[in-house]
């Protein structure tokens, strides 16, 4: 099939290569010409495991190919949406220009017949609304909304081998043609049997947004009762492993830490609330607010940790922050929960030094102010304190007792209880975690 993807982002470029890999001929686009120009020279604008290596083998084989003119999707008979939906500035709703832009940019090249699919996560009400304007405008052609799981550091696996597909389809004879379109897309995941669930456009939307609020309160679950274990010496780490062996609860998205970010949980969730609010179902929602909550206020208590164990001041102290992406094996750093404790240790005077196996280059761009170093060794030298905010195998891996000879003081604040407390303690490292007693 030929298929145009619009928006080259995180999700857009791994799914035009993804399809590309699953045997279609593939035309990527996107408004940002230093972005298209990188993937046509098969290098990845963003840090994911495995996705260099899709994209080169499949940029080979001639089935795929970028540009920055919406032009090139005419004769495409399936257009993916994959734009962005930040948050909008000083508000909790989605900022939905770039979709309405992006639909719109394409209503030149439709034809009858197309299928228009979005992917992006968007405000439940959206795609209704887009499939009245594809109609009205190129009858004949179809819109589906057809929502992206996949997670960053496993974007190619997760793309290629979904846990499950969710088409939201339009009612009556449109919704079978949206299906076998989708389906023919998709044969070899359909194939071997990966469960599917065909709903309307509101429930497709909703899958989305449901999800990540369920991922997000879960860990702000644990997060709550780390602020417990805090005020009661108890530890979460082994409360989680001892309420995860319930099948009903599970271990997954139980660490205890520093709380979600990136671009996607922060923003979904305020998105969500905002448009129950529009709806009139504020109230099925205000939860969400205090998931919201707890999460930051790891983010003080990180900082506060950072305080206690410094002598109770931060002002001149050194400070190594391993980690700045929101997550590791990205370099995603969208409301990163590990440069927000940065930067507000620097504010309060804290001499900070930053480093991240992946991200530094995007967090220069955007936290200039912040000192920047290559290596864990070089971030931490001569440091009072090292807080490891991003979970990165390199992190977890680090010899306490080498590691300790470059530090004046040898304290670890361990964010993401992702370190071998004993081994750390052991070596002489006055040993400090989230919702756990000190080491
Ligand atoms: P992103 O910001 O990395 O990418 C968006 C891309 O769209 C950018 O490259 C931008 O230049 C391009 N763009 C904007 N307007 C355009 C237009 N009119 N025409 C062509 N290109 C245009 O964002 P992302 O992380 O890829 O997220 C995209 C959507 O997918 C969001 O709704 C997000 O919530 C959702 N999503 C993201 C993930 C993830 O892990 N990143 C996972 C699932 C769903």
């Amino acid at each position: 099939m030929r298929i145009s993807v619009i928006g080259c982002g995180y999700l857009g470029a791994v799914h035009a290569a993804s399809m590309a890999k699953l045997g279609h001929d593939v035309v990527g686009i996107d408004v940002d010409h230093d972005k298209v120009q990188a993937l046509c020279r098969a290098r990845a604008p963003f840090y994911e495991p495995g996705f260099e290596e899709l994209l080169a083998g499949t940029l080979d084989t001639g089935r795929l190919s970028f540009s920055t003119d919406v032009g090139d999707a005419a004769g495409s008979q399936v257009h993916f949406v994959c734009v962005g939906t930040p948050q909008k500035r000083g508000e909790y709703a989605a900022d939905m220009h770039y979709v309405q832009d992006a639909v719109e940019s394409l209503l030149g090249v439709l034809a009858p017949g197309d299928l228009v699919v979005g992917k992006s996560t968007v405000p439940v009400g959206t795609a209704a609304a887009l499939a009245e304007l594809v109609q009205e405008k190129v009858p004949g052609a179809l819109l589906a909304w057809n929502p992206e799981f996949l997670r960053e550091g496993f974007a190619v696996q997760d793309t290629l081998h979904p846990d499950r597909l969710v088409y939201g389809l339009p009612a009556g004879p449109d919704g079978e043609t949206a299906r076998a379109l989708l389906d023919e897309v998709y044969a070899p995941i359909v194939e071997r049997g990966t469960p599917k669930v065909e709903t309307d456009y509101a429930t497709a939307e909703m899958v989305k947004t449901a999800a990540n609020s369920f991922l997000a309160t879960k860990i702000s679950f644990i997060n709550a009762m780390a602020e417990l274990c805090e005020a009661t010496g108890a530890d979460v780490k082994l409360l989680a492993d001892a309420i995860g062996y319930d099948d009903r609860i599970g271990r997954k998205f139980l660490n205890a830490g520093l709380g979600f970010g990136g671009g996607c949980l922060p923003k979904d969730i305020r998105a969500f609330m905002a448009r129950a609010g529009e709806l009139g179902a504020d109230q099925a929602l205000t939860f969400l607010k205090e998931v919201d909550n707890i999460n930051m206020r790891r983010r003080i208590r990180m900082v506060e940790l950072a305080r206690e164990v410094c002598d109770g001041s931060l002002l001149g102290k050194r400070i190594a922050v391993l980690g700045a992406a929101f997550k590791p094996d990205s370099d995603d750093i969208r409301d990163s929960p590990a440069l927000n404790v940065a930067a507000q240790l620097q504010l309060q005077g804290a001499v900070v030094r930053v480093t991240d196996p992946a991200a530094v280059e995007n967090s220069r761009r955007l936290w200039p102010q912040l000192d920047y170093a290559d290596t864990p060794e070089e971030a931490a030298d001569r440091a009072d304190a090292v807080l490891v905010l991003t979970e990165w195998r390199q992190y977890r891996e680090l010899d306490p007792v080498s590691f300790g000879a470059v530090v004046r003081q040898k304290r670890v604040l361990d964010g993401r209880n992702a370190l071998d407390r004993d081994a750390w303690t052991a070596a002489g490292w006055t040993y400090r975690a989230l919702g756990r007693r000190a080491g």
